[in-house]
């Protein structure tokens, strides 16, 4: 039987956070999106804000948070490489601290709570494709560090919230997701190569181009996560969610020319201190505990990001 919920979801005017909310607000929940803003805009929640269920809150999670809810998902974390290495102390803070009060929070509500944890935890795998039980090579001290080691230590405070005070957590590793909201600026592979192939600017692409990433379409992914905050209590995770198609950069790079039909050149630029070589997810768990599996193919996705920055880039014209 259906049940309306009070909801939290920190990160919510965020790329994955703003179809999240989406999604539980379509689902017949009640939605409270906790966001500073720091990558997150109103403007991806402006549709959502004429909605009798939804309520914005500007707060920043490194602090408390007294509210009632029923349950909460815990997105707030900037995801892009260049975003969160621009303010690396305050990346870790809120990934720690951030873990930190929303768990007290769960626990003086009793309420389950899901961490959107990352592939990033597996560092530069030496184990491929990745499955749960690997435990990563992740640089400590690196430009990346403070969010593989912050979405780590957040990992170990679910697991101990659990053990400690039998907390109801649901951990998902995230693999590389694009779709429409991400921002125009944000940094990723996806969203660059797009907005460059629109604009006819030369397409950026870091090193030999031969690193692997796989990636995801954002409502597969959202389907997911929903799936993994309703199954059974005896489900944890840590469960990667992920489109175990792997690609090259340079691959990418190809099929958004032609997707695109755009004239842009390739440009070669440094390739990032401790960039990963090969990523591909192991979903087979996610298939066994949750009967997911992504249902859109990559130049579907892509087509439909292609139309989405393609309007937002007239638009701004
Ligand atoms: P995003 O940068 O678009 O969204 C992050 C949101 O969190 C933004 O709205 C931002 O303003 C907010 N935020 C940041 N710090 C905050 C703070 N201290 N207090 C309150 N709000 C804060 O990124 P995204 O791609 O939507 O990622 C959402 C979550 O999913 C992040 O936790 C990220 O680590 C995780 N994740 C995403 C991917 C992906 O491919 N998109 C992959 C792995 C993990
Ligand atoms: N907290 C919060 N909202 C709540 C309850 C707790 O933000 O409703 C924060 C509070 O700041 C605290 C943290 O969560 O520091 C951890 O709470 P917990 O009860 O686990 O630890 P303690 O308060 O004992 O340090
Ligand atoms: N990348 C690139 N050009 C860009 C942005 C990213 O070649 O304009 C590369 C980056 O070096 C990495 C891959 O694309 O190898 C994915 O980068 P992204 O920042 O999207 O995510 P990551 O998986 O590294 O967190």
């Amino acid at each position: 039987m259906f049940k309306r919920k009070r909801i939290l979801v920190t990160g919510g005017a965020g790329f994955l956070g703003s179809h999240l909310c989406e999604r539980l607000l379509a689902d017949g929940h009640d939605v409270l999106c906790v966001d500073n803003f720091y990558t997150g805009t109103r403007d991806n929640i402006l549709q959502l804000l004429d909605n009798k269920r939804f309520e914005l809150m500007r707060h920043d999670v490194t602090f408390p948070l007294y509210i009632e809810v029923d349950e909460i998902y815990n997105l707030a974390c900037p995801a892009s490489p260049n975003h969160y290495q621009h303010d690396p102390v305050q990346t870790t803070k809120t990934s720690v601290h951030g873990a930190i009060n929303m768990l007290g929070l769960a626990k003086r509500l009793r309420a389950r709570i899901f961490q959107a944890s990352t592939s990033e935890v597996y560092g530069d795998p030496t184990v491929h494709p990745q499955t749960e039980d690997y435990r990563g090579h992740v640089n400590p001290i690196g430009p990346r560090a403070c969010y593989d080691e912050g979405k780590r230590c957040a990992e170990t405070l679910f697991f101990d919230y659990r053990r400690q005070h039998n907390l109801n957590i649901r951990v998902a590793r995230i693999f590389n997701t694009y779709g429409p909201r991400m921002h125009v600026n944000d940094g990723r592979v996806v969203s660059n190569f797009i907005v460059q192939a629109l604009r006819g600017e030369p397409i950026t692409i870091y090193g030999s181009g031969r690193q692997t990433r796989a990636f995801c379409y954002v409502d597969d992914l959202i389907e997911g996560i929903v799936r993994l905050m309703r199954t059974s209590d005896d489900v944890t995770g840590p469960v990667n969610l992920g489109n175990p198609v792997e690609i090259s950069i340079g691959e990418l790079a190809a099929r958004i020319i032609a997707l695109t039909g755009s004239r842009s050149q390739l440009h070669t630029a440094p390739l990032p201190e401790d960039d990963p070589v090969q990523r591909c997810p192991d979903i087979s768990l996610a298939g066994r505990l949750i009967d997911w599996k992504p249902t859109i193919e990559l130049n579907q996705g892509l087509q439909r990001c292609i139309a989405y920055f393609d309007d937002l880039l007239r638009a701004s014209a």
